[in-house]
């Protein structure tokens, strides 16, 4: 496919163009130096280096593009300069595709109940020690210049559901400062810089964030700050107040979201690429996502259910064993089970965005939405 000519990027060695909308939803493709991505794409999260209980081979095989890892965790531990001495990430982690880190901040924010904003960045406890440290804009890049991912994201401020109209207006101003002073630091020329917009569910604050960042200019966008706690309705308004408010031709990415109807809920929206622990938490739990909804493995009454986890997925759990045999290995804690629910829910979620690229490429996104809701509302509800 010949794609349109891709707006001029910063990084180098980087593209994007969107090759196909219908109505707001994009298809589009992401060239980086470690490979193309093929939007929207869910990306899976390897938190500390590692997609829990998959092999890098496995998650290929699956379909993924992209992983995200995150610098809070892999400054910790193992510590940046073991992964540096690896020459970065893919050497480390055994993955030759594309990886984005995020900044940090999520977690400084979310994880540590004594954290101190202060102008210049965050003091806070590690979780793995109590130790307190700093975070800073400038640190934040460097780690994640050393960690060496192909996308790289600002160091921002993620105000929580419950803040305040006057804390989260703060939380804006910081994070349109902190991400000037990301962009004035970075030294690697082969890494896309994502700006990331808050504002929470607030309209003008969004419109104020979203207006800096720009002017500051970045390649690609985040939109940060939601599946925080909000309603739905109101995290949806905010992704429909993104959609107009983003350049049109810059990959957006929202952060943080893994439910089926929700994924396809932001692909309507004008969404490119999204990532969550849901799929790999819950298969840790037990727990499948199928295109009927949620099975929770840990009901008797799969004890004798010989039927896959979903007889239209293609996965290796699906194709090779039965829900009666996944259930006696979550019964059992038996690892085998943790592993191929994962690769299950991985496959199902993956492949969602892959069927829903399809659609907007045909010209039937309405359809394949509606299909969805139909599907997923039917039985969506955890057992
Ligand atoms: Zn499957």
């Amino acid at each position: 496919m010949t794609a349109p000519p891709a707006p001029e990027m910063r990084a180098e060695g980087f593209a994007f163009a969107v090759q196909a909308r219908d109505g707001r939803a994009r298809a589009g493709l992401l060239q980086t130096p470690h490979g193309e991505v093929e939007t929207p794409c869910f990306m899976p999260v390897g938190t500390k280096a590692t997609v829990k209980a998959v092999l890098p081979r496995d998650l290929a095989e699956l379909g993924a593009r992209i992983v995200l890892a995150n610098t809070y965790h892999l400054y910790f531990r193992p510590g940046v300069a073991t992964v540096a001495a690896h020459g970065g990430l893919h050497r480390f982690m055994g993955w030759d595709g594309p990886i984005l880190t995020d900044s940090g901040g999520y977690q400084v924010f979310s994880l540590a109940d004594t954290r101190v904003v202060r102008e210049d960045g965050v003091e806070f406890s590690s979780i793995y020690d109590g130790s307190r440290h700093v975070f800073t804009p400038d640190l934040a890049m460097a780690v994640q210049e050393a960690l060496g991912a192909d996308v790289v994201m600002c160091f921002d401020e993620c105000a929580p559901g419950t803040a305040t109209r006057d804390e989260v207006a703060a939380a804006v101003a910081r994070t349109t400062r902190w991400a000037a002073a990301c962009r004035t630091v970075q030294t690697r020329r082969d890494q896309l810089l994502i700006g990331i917009v808050q504002g929470g569910v607030d309209e003008t604050l969004r419109r104020r964030s979203a207006a800096e960042l720009i002017s500051i200019g970045f390649d690609a966008y985040a939109i940060g700050g939601l599946s925080v706690g909000e309603r739905g309705a109101e995290m949806l308004a905010t992704v429909d107040l993104m959609d107009g408010l983003l350049p049109a031709d810059r990959l957006r990415y929202f952060m943080g979201i893994g439910d089926p109807s929700g994924i396809v809920d932001v692909i309507g929206r004008g969404v490119d690429v999204f990532d969550c622990v849901l799929p790999t938490r819950m298969a840790r739990t037990g727990t499948a996502l199928t295109r009927r909804g949620r099975l929770n493995l840990r009901n008797a009454r799969f004890g004798e259910d010989l039927a896959p986890l979903d007889e239209t997925c293609d996965c290796v759990a699906c194709r090779g064993f039965t829900r009666a045999y996944l259930r006696h290995l979550v019964m059992q804690k038996e690892i085998l089970g943790a592993q191929l629910l994962s690769l299950h829910n991985l496959r199902l979620l993956v492949g969602l965005a892959a069927d829903a690229r399809a659609a907007i490429m045909a010209g039937r996104f309405t359809d394949f939405t509606n299909d969805v809701a139909e599907r997923f509302s039917a039985g969506g509800r955890p057992e």
